[in-house]
C-alpha cells in the first residue's frame, strides 16, 4: 500500500488580509498542519534589530545569516520558530520587527535561505500554508491556491485593534500607511514579488467576519478538492 497523499493548500495576499487566522482555522477545520512563513522573516527581521544590523543593507544582513541558528519545528498543529533554540512569540509582531521583516524579505539571499525550511516543513504533512510567495514560488503544485484581499481600510483597522489589544499606541492613519508601505515593498520588489498565481481563486473577505471567511473558504475547498473530512 503506498503512503497516503499529502494537499497543500496556499493562503497568499496583502498585509492585514486575515491570511494567519484564515489558515489557522481552514488547517484547524481540514485536519492539517498551519504554516506560517511571514515568522519566518520575522525572526530574521528580529535578528537585525537585536544585531543593529538596518534592514535595508544586503551586505550586514547576508553577514548575519551566516552564524543564523534558526528553526521551524511543528508543534500543536502549527508551526513555531526557535532562533537560538528559543521559540519566538510576541517579540516578532512589534511594529519596528515587522517593519524590518518587510524590509529584509526583498534580499535574495533571506529568499534563498528560507526557501528549503519552508519546503521541508510542507514536504511531510498535509499544511495550510500562508505568505506571499506560496503559489507562486515555494509550492507551485499546491492543489489550492487561495489569493485572500480586503480593502486597506479593513485591513488597516483589523491590524490596528490587534496592536491596541496588545498595547501598542498606534492610529488607524499610521497603520494604515504602514501597511501600504509593505504592500508596496512586497509587489515592487524584483524577487519573489507578491502576486497571486495564475491559477489562485480570489475571495475578498472586506465584508466577512473570520467565521465567515471560513466558511467561504471551506466552500472553495470543497468546490476544487471534493468532500474532504472536516471538523466544523
Ligand atoms: O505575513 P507577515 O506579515 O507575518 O510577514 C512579515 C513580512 O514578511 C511581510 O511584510 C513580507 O514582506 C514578508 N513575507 C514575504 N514572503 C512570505 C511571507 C512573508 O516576503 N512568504
Amino acid at each position: 500500500m503506498g503512503a497516503a497523499k499529502t494537499l497543500q493548500i496556499a493562503i497568499d495576499g496583502p498585509s492585514g488580509s486575515g491570511k494567519s487566522t484564515l489558515a489557522r482555522r481552514l488547517a484547524k477545520a481540514l485536519g492539517f498542519v498551519y504554516i506560517d512563513t511571514g515568522s519566518l522573516y520575522r525572526a530574521i527581521g528580529l535578528a537585525a534589530v537585536r544585531a543593529g544590523v538596518p534592514p535595508e543593507k544586503p551586505e550586514g544582513v547576508c553577514a548575519l545569516l551566516d552564524g543564523l541558528n534558526l528553526e521551524m519545528r511543528l508543534e500543536d498543529g502549527g508551526s513555531a520558530v526557535y532562533l537560538d533554540g528559543r521559540k519566538l512569540g510576541d517579540e516578532i509582531r512589534t511594529t519596528l520587527v515587522t517593519q524590518y521583516s518587510s524590509q529584509v524579505s526583498k534580499i535574495p539571499q533571506v529568499r534563498a535561505f528560507l526557501l528549503e525550511t519552508q519546503r521541508e516543513t510542507a514536504r511531510k504533512y498535509s499544511v495550510v500554508m500562508d505568505g506571499r510567495d506560496i503559489g507562486t514560488v515555494v509550492l507551485p503544485d499546491a492543489q489550492l491556491k487561495l489569493f485572500l484581499s480586503a480593502s486597506p481600510e479593513t485591513r488597516a483597522e483589523r491590524r490596528s485593534a490587534e496592536l491596541l489589544a496588545k498595547g501598542e499606541r498606534v492610529t488607524k492613519e499610521q497603520v494604515l500607511a504602514d501597511l501600504c508601505q509593505r504592500d508596496e515593498n512586497d509587489q515592487n520588489r524584483e524577487i519573489a514579488p507578491a502576486k497571486p498565481a495564475p491559477d489562485a481563486v480570489f475571495l475578498d473577505n472586506s465584508g466577512l467576519d473570520a467565521e465567515e471567511t471560513l466558511q467561504a473558504a471551506l466552500a472553495i475547498v470543497r468546490e476544487r478538492l471534493g468532500d474532504l473530512p472536516t471538523s466544523v
